[in-house]
């Protein structure tokens, strides 16, 4: 009788991106010898890092930026500037000799065959690549979003969504329209503000939670409340709005109804983390005005009717997933394009398919790669160690 195979893990665990999530599921893969290779479509380490706006600077503190196994470096100050992030990232691929194949982006994944020897095919420009086990991190920050407003696409002012903003040189004594209350927005806004934009509007829809930015610092305050009802947690978080954040109703900013807790659990939203955008609205620098409804020709309708007529308007209107050409065949994501599943778990359809970076805790997306790679690499080890028997293939191999 022909001996029956076992499943075959010669060929390397494949993590799809090298941003923070693949690079740290990568390294914490290889802490544990499993051979593994990094697929990145773009000619770099962390490049969804260097094409963000000059100007960006974390918002979460190093010490909950860093990750596993190399701290992010003590010159690059409390708030880490994008250049000193992006250099991190490459430094940290360089210190744990990450196996990162450049300029090779994955089309498609396909299960294999059954009883072929290796669970995936993974399907880059120059063919199928099998393996036993793929990690997904392609960012859940991957396409960038436009709502599909009544009159987008005769809009005869100029849009452009976030993600092309780059600084505030090109507004110089423009009016802006900034539609969007979140972390990109608000810090957009001001910073256009101060820079020189003859006058800066944010469009808000639903009015954010800010918080002092110093309460980034706080994290771990708020995983000692994480057994605390819902209820409690955003009436201590609101309460805390209240103490620290002057209210700004009369300037257009109402205080939001909904706690920071709920809307993160419910819409997957983080509170802002304010740096300057309070005092700008304060001051009247930045004018809060009500969410948009459609454009007409050169105007921006506004829920209330209003008309704007703006030079620009940024959308920091975020992001999709974009995973359906990657896995959408295979069962595995919700309707809005969310895997249903993620770190250590897989699907039952899906096993070893593994997804890292989808979720958006409110302790920060960059804390969460260090515990979704670990948990990725403990259970890659953990099924390492147990050979699935396969189906006997039809023609055992001489
Ligand atoms: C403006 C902005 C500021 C943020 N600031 C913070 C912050 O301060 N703190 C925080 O915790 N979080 C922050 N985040 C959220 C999050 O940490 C980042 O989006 C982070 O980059 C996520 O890491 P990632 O590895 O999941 O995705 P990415 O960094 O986007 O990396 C994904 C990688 O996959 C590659 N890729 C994509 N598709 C393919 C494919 N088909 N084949 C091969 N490669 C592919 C991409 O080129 C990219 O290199 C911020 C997000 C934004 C947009």
């Amino acid at each position: 009788m022909p001996p029956t195979p076992q499943r075959d893990f010669s060929a390397p665990t494949i993590v799809i991106g090298a941003g923070p999530h693949g690079l740290a599921a990568a390294a914490l893969l290889k802490r544990f010898d499993v051979p593994t290779v990094i697929l990145e479509r773009s000619d770099r380490v962390g490049a969804s890092w260097a094409q963000r706006y000059d100007h960006l600077r974390l918002h979460t503190t190093p010490g909950t930026s860093k990750l596993p196994g190399l701290p992010v470096p003590r010159q690059a100050g409390p708030w880490v500037s994008r250049d000193d992030y992006v250099r991190y990232l490459e430094s940290y691929a360089a210190h744990h000799r990450l196996n990162v194949r450049l300029t090779t982006p994955v089309l498609r994944i396909q299960r294999a065959e059954p009883g072929s020897g290796p669970r995936w095919l993974v399907h880059t420009p120059n063919g199928p690549a099998p393996t036993d086990a793929v990690v997904v991190a392609t960012g859940r920050c991957h396409a960038p979003h436009v709502p599909h407003w009544p009159g987008r696409s005769a809009y005869t002012g100029t849009l452009l969504h976030s993600a092309r903003y780059r600084s505030p040189a090109p507004y110089r004594g423009q009016h802006v329209l900034v539609v969007g209350t979140g972390n990109s927005g608000t810090e957009i806004a001001a910073v256009l503000a101060g820079a020189g934009a003859a006058r800066v509007q944010i469009s808000v829809r639903t009015p954010p939670n800010i918080l002092p930015r110093a309460s980034a610092r706080w994290h771990a305050v708020g995983r000692l409340t994480e057994a605390l009802p819902l209820a409690w947690r955003d009436r201590s978080s609101l309460l805390t709005q209240r103490v620290a954040v002057p209210d700004l109703t009369s300037r257009g900013l109402p205080r939001p109804r909904t706690g920071l807790y709920t809307r993160n659990a419910r819409e997957g939203v983080n509170p802002v983390l304010d740096h300057g955008f309070v005092n700008a609205v304060r001051s009247g620098r930045v004018e809060p005005v009500p969410a948009v409804q459609a454009f007409d020709g050169p105007d921006v309708v506004l829920a209330d009717g209003t008309l704007l007529r703006p030079d620009t308007v940024i959308a920091a209107t975020g992001y999709r997933t974009n995973l359906h050409d990657l896995v959408g065949s295979l069962g595995v994501l919700d309707e809005d394009g969310f895997p249903l599943v993620a770190g250590a778990e897989t699907h039952p359809e899906a096993p070893r398919l593994y997804f890292a970076g989808y979720t958006n805790p409110l302790t920060g997306v960059l804390r969460q790669a260090g515990i979704e790679a670990r948990a990725i690499a403990h259970a890659v080890r953990r099924e390492k160690a147990r050979p699935t028997l396969l189906a006997p293939r039809r023609h055992a191999p001489s």
